[in-house]
C-alpha cells in the first residue's frame, strides 16, 4: 500500500465515514472530513516542494557541485528517490576522482618525458601538450587546449612534416633545424592515430642540439688531432729517408738530421701526454688527490726547472717574495698549471721579464704569471682556453706548443673549483692569475 494512504489524512476520511452513519456525529464527522481534506492539501503541498528540492539537488549534481545532497528523509518514496540520487552521485564522484586521478598521472608522466609531445585534433588543434615542447620552442607555457599548433609555432617546416603524415597515413620522421631564437636542432615525428575518431595526430619532437654540437666536437677534435700528429710525422719520415738516402754519409749535415727528428719526436711526446692529461682530466670519474702543502716552494721548484730555459732568452725570472700560501690541492696537478703558464711566459716572450707572485686571504689562494712578451689581441683572449686553439699558427709552430696548455690548465682549475682569468695588452705582454679555494673543493678521492 503506498505510504500516502497510510497517511493521517486518510485515517481521519475513514473516521469521519463511519460517524457519518449516526446523526449525533454528523457535524463531528464533517468538522473530521474538511481537516481530512486540509491534511491531504498540506501534504500535496510538502510533496511538492520535497520533489522541487530534489529537482534542485539532481540540477546542481548534474552541474559538477561535489557539495550537493539530495534529502532522503522521511524514508517514503520521495526518500527513497534522493537516496539513490545521492548514491548515483557519489558513485558518478568516485569515477570522476579515477579519472582525474588517471589523468593527473598521464600529464605528470608527459611533462617528466624530455621529449616534447603533443596530440592534436583532425584541425591541428591541441588536445595536449607537454612543458617539454614548450621549452624546446623558449615559450614560457605549453600551448593551451584548442589552440592551433601552427598558430602558436609559426614553423612551417612542422606543418609540412604534419600534413604529409596526415596525407599518406603514416609515421612521418625528419630532422629540422630552427632558430627560436637560438639555432636548435630537432627531430620531429608526426603519427596519425589508428582508430581515433577524431583523426587525432601525435607529435614528437626530440632536441638533438646537444648531442649535435658534442658530435661536432669529437668531429672537428679527432680532425685537429690527425692535423698535429700529421705534421711531425711528416717530418720525421722525410728525414729518415734523406738520411737512408745518402744523408748518412753527409757528414755535415747529418747531426742535424738527427736533431731534427729527435725534436719532432719529442713534439709528438709533448702532444700524446697533453691529450692523455686532458681525456684523464675530462673524465665524468675525474678525482682529485687532496693534500694540504704550501704553494710558494711549489712555484719555487717549477721555476727552478725552467730557469736555464729563461736565462737562455736572457729573461729575468723574478718570484715576488712573501708569506707561505698553505692550500688544499691536488699538489701534482696544480704543478702542472704553474708549469703550463710559466712555459708560456717564457715562449711567447723575447725580451723583459717573467715575473710570478702569489698570496691569498682566507678563502683563496692565488698566484700570477706577469711577461713582458708578444701579448694577446683582445678578440683572441676569451678563447685561448680552447682545446687547440693559437693566436697566431704560424709563429707558434715554431716555438712548439700543442695549443693544449692553457685547455689543461682551465680543466684542472674547474675540477678544484677555482678560475683563471687573462688580461694582455699585444706588444707589452700577458698576466694570467689563478685562484683556488683554500680547504680543497672538487670531486676529491677520499
Ligand atoms: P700552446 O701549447 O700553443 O702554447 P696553450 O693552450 O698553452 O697552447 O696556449 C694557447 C695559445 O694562447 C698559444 O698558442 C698562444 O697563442 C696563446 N698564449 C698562451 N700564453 C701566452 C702568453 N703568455 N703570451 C702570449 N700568448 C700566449
Amino acid at each position: 500500500m503506498p505510504g500516502w494512504l497510510r497517511s493521517r489524512g486518510f485515517s481521519l476520511a475513514l473516521a469521519a465515514a463511519a460517524l457519518i452513519a449516526t446523526p449525533f456525529s454528523r457535524t463531528a464527522a464533517l468538522v473530521m472530513l474538511a481537516l481530512a481534506a486540509a491534511h491531504l492539501a498540506l501534504a500535496g503541498a510538502e510533496r511538492q516542494s520535497r520533489l522541487r528540492s530534489l529537482g534542485e539537488s539532481a540540477r546542481r549534481m548534474g552541474e559538477g557541485d561535489r557539495e550537493a545532497r539530495a534529502l532522503e528523509l522521511p524514508g517514503d518514496a520521495i526518500g527513497r528517490l534522493g537516496t539513490t540520487l545521492n548514491r548515483m552521485a557519489e558513485l558518478s564522484r568516485a569515477r570522476l576522482a579515477d579519472l582525474e586521478l588517471e589523468r593527473d598521472q598521464r600529464e605528470r608522466v608527459l611533462s617528466h618525458v624530455s621529449d616534447g609531445v603533443a596530440l592534436l585534433d583532425s584541425a591541428g588543434r591541441v588536445l595536449h601538450a607537454n612543458q617539454s615542447l614548450a621549452d624546446i620552442f623558449g615559450l614560457a607555457l605549453p600551448p593551451a587546449r584548442g589552440t592551433r599548433l601552427q598558430d602558436v609555432l609559426r614553423l612551417s617546416d612542422i606543418d609540412a612534416v604534419i600534413e604529409t603524415s596526415r596525407r599518406e597515413g603514416r609515421t612521418i620522421e625528419r630532422e629540422l633545424r630552427f632558430w627560436t631564437p637560438a639555432e636548435r636542432v630537432v627531430r620531429v615525428t608526426a603519427t596519425p592515430l589508428e582508430g581515433a575518431a577524431d583523426r587525432a595526430l601525435l607529435l614528437v619532437l626530440q632536441d638533438h642540439t646537444e648531442a649535435e654540437r658534442v658530435d661536432r666536437v669529437r668531429r672537428d677534435f679527432v680532425a685537429n688531432v690527425s692535423h698535429e700528429l700529421k705534421t711531425p710525422l711528416t717530418s720525421l719520415r722525410g728525414y729518415a729517408e734523406t738520411l737512408l738516402d745518402g744523408g748518412l754519409d753527409d757528414l755535415e749535415h747529418r747531426e742535424g738530421f738527427v736533431r731534427v727528428i729527435r725534436d719532432q719526436a719529442e713534439r709528438l711526446q709533448a702532444l700524446v701526454e697533453d691529450l692523455l692529461a686532458l681525456s684523464e682530466l675530462e673524465r665524468p670519474d675525474a678525482r682529485l688527490r687532496l693534500e694540504r702543502f704550501d704553494l710558494r716552494p711549489l712555484v719555487e721548484r717549477a721555476m727552478a726547472m725552467l730557469r736555464e730555459r729563461a736565462e737562455r732568452k736572457q729573461l729575468e725570472f723574478v718570484l715576488v717574495p712573501g708569506a707561505p700560501v698553505p692550500l688544499r690541492a691536488d699538489r701534482g696537478r696544480i704543478e702542472q698549471v704553474v708549469a703550463n703558464l710559466l712555459d708560456n711566459a717564457i715562449k711567447y716572450t723575447e725580451r723583459g721579464a717573467v715575473t710570478v707572485a702569489l698570496g691569498g686571504d682566507e678563502a683563496h689562494a692565488w698566484c700570477e704569471v706577469r711577461d713582458t712578451g708578444a701579448g694577446i689581441p683582445p678578440d683572441d683572449l676569451s678563447r685561448v682556453f680552447e682545446r687547440f686553439y693559437r693566436v697566431d699558427k704560424s709563429r707558434v709552430r715554431d716555438v712548439g706548443g700543442t695549443g693544449l696548455g692553457l685547455s689543461i690548465v682551465k680543466h684542472i682549475l674547474t675540477l678544484h673549483e677555482g678560475d683563471i682569468e687573462v688580461e694582455s695588452a699585444p706588444g707589452r705582454g700577458s698576466r694570467f692569475r689563478f685562484e683556488l679555494p683554500r680547504e680543497g673543493s672538487g670531486p676529491s678521492e677520499s
